[in-house]
């Protein structure tokens, strides 16, 4: 086996499992115990992982005394357990009670691998239980620092197996509680832990590179006569296939943490983030402007030329500079006084509009994106997770669009597989659980149309994401930010307010697949946009749209901080009106919004 659990020794140096690289000792313990040279992240006992997590001095353990009392009567079992008790000092392979993180409290619970590999019998099924318990008792969130190698633990056999349904079972209280749990997965996590608590956080974090799997490696490659990649079951490939939130390094997993505690707990403090600058325009982009755009672009660009030569050669343009100024602003109000619907569209998907995660990084004072949809991937055309709206705990979700050509294509474009709906529901469920907002931005051209996707059933991911909206306990607001594309962009889309951005149009088809359907003849897509009636001022006259946000003169794309603030603006004000409303009535009211359309 390729990653080997080994143990710091006390020595002076030690030799990286990884990398194999003889390291200084004081090096690695400096750098949160991970290999500087190759991130190699060694194991932690469960007092290096108290050291580095909580509060000093605010762990209180509950339950240490509790022993196995050997059910089976199984071969050696009792000195298996002499010899690791005397190895960690713990009488079994768990710790938890309460403690403090930030001056946030919480449950604690730490299993480590040092005591019989981690693995679960009853003492450790039954201290998972009672912190649950505890947890629910005292209204605390749990977290779980998870080591626990070996799953099930053989020497007490079916007992031990019936722990995965007592400890699924209490975590499953937990939530129906309404408290959050945050698990923490560590080298490594296997079988029947995995199984059962391990899996089943609100939100799922790994450290880098480790294994995570139900059945061992070496066991598959034996069953299989195969040899196994060396990805294979870790963190990476558990974030791939949609099983994890995050994968965090072990030097900011205390601050992700916080944040999310911060989160759960409507406990959020604003992150000092630098200001987003807005990517400014290139001679490159020229050809991808819509037409009525370019004259504008021409100006901009020799203003920009201008600026940079003044300043190189220290002397005095501004009258010039002013010049040129004036004569781009006229040329943007000539241009956006009067634009037709097709025009509109083209502004909708203007290449330097800003996308759902620019907005994320204006609008929040802070943001989390999560991962997943816990059942087979994670879709990068939708994207979602905990943010803080001026203090407030949202959940967050929109369609992302790739600004580059190989974000964009990794990003298929904002077109959304089943996976991209999966992982929207799984995180509105979360903000059910929570009474958290859900803020929607919807920015695709469509549905993802790929075999695969039809394969996964697409129209069904769809069809369940509308008909759970429609019923989600807690307050949603959908916003158009740029392309409003059919089904896919619905999938997201009920809500109790839907706002539109100026520019933005919301269509059941785009105008060229209309004009090459009706007409067949895509060439003739304006003529199609004017038919369909799809900008924000139609929606509003035909009672779709509740609310029209500005933009900034001249787009989105003109003043992104501009447009952010004007959003914001817009979202706190028909939140605040949503929340005065009873959360029965509004689910009947928005009920009512789709009946009423006609
Ligand atoms: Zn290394």
């Amino acid at each position: 086996m390729s990653r080997k659990f080994q143990h710091i020794p006390a020595d002076l140096f030690l030799k990286c499992p990884q990398c194999k690289r003889i390291l200084i000792a004081k090096d690695v313990e400096k750098n949160f115990q991970v290999c500087p040279r190759c991130d190699y992240h060694f194991l932690l006992s469960y007092k290096e992982r108290l050291q580095s997590l909580v509060d000093e001095g605010s762990f209180v353990e509950y339950d240490a005394d509790l022993l196995s009392n050997d059910p089976l009567q199984f071969p050696q079992y009792q000195e298996k357990l002499a010899t690791a008790r005397a190895k960690t000092g713990l009488n079994d392979a768990i710790i938890y009670g309460t403690a403090s993180i930030d001056s946030l409290p919480c449950v604690l619970i730490i299993t480590d691998f040092n005591f019989m590999g981690g693995s679960m019998g009853w003492v450790l099924g039954e201290k998972v239980k009672r912190a649950m318990e505890l947890a629910i008792e005292k209204k605390l969130p749990v977290v779980l620092i998870s080591g626990s190698g070996g799953g099930a633990r053989m020497q007490e056999g079916i007992i031990s197996l019936m722990q995965m349904a007592k400890t699924a079972a209490a975590v499953g209280r937990l939530h129906s509680a309404g408290l959050p749990y945050i698990v923490v997965l560590t080298n490594p996590t296997m079988a029947g832990v995995l199984a059962s608590f391990a899996s089943l956080g609100d939100v799922n974090i790994a450290e880098p590179g480790a294994l995570i799997g139900f059945t061992g490696p070496r066991v598959i490659e034996q069953t299989l006569k195969i040899k196994l990649p060396p990805d294979f079951q870790s963190s990476e490939f558990q974030l791939k296939h949609g099983f994890l939130d995050l994968v965090v390094h072990r030097k900011e997993l205390r601050s992700i943490i916080i944040r999310l505690l911060r989160f759960f707990l409507n406990r959020n403090q604003p992150r000092e983030k630098p200001l987003l600058v807005q990517p400014s325009l290139t001679p490159e982009d020229i050809s991808l402007l819509p037409e009525f755009e370019r004259p504008i672009a021409e100006v901009m660009l020799q203003l920009d030329k201008l600026e940079k030569l003044a300043e190189r050669e220290k002397m005095d343009r501004s009258e010039e500079i002013e010049e040129l100024r004036k004569r781009a602003e006229e040329l943007t109000r000539k241009a956006y006084q009067n634009l037709t619907r097709w025009e509109r569209v083209q502004v909708a998907r203007h290449p330097l509009r800003p996308y759902t995660l620019d907005y994320a990084e204006m609008i929040f004072d802070d943001f989390i994106e999560l991962h997943g949809d816990r059942l087979m991937g994670d879709d990068p055309a939708i994207v979602g997770g905990l943010a803080s709206l001026q203090g407030e705990t949202v959940v967050f979700i929109g369609h992302q669009k790739g600004r580059t050509t190989k974000e964009r294509r990794w990003r298929n474009f904002g077109s959304a597989r089943p996976e991209g709906y999966h992982k929207a529901l799984r995180l509105m469920k979360m903000a059910e659980k929570f009474g958290f907002p859900v803020l929607t931005f919807l920015d695709t051209p469509g549905a993802a149309c790929l075999t695969e996707a039809e394969e996964r059933g697409i129209a069904q991911a769809i069809a369940r994401n509308l008909q759970e909206m429609s019923k989600l306990k807690t307050q949603i607001i959908v916003t158009v930010i740029g392309e409003g594309g059919s089904g896919g962009a619905i999938g997201i889309g009920v809500g109790d307010r839907l706002l539109m951005q100026e520019n933005a149009y919301y269509s059941v088809i785009s105008p060229e697949s209309c004009a090459a359907i009706i007409w067949r003849d895509s060439k003739r897509a304006p003529e199609a946009a004017e038919a369909l009636k799809l900008t924000a001022q139609d929606l509003k006259n035909l009672g779709v749209a509740d609310e029209i946000v500005p933009e900034p003169e001249g787009g989105a794309h003109r003043n992104w901080l501009e447009s952010a603030r004007l959003l914001k603006e817009s979202l706190l004000r028909n939140l605040e009106e949503l929340k005065n409303i009873p959360i029965d009535e509004l689910i009947e009211k928005r009920y009512e919004k789709y009946n009423k359309i006609r």
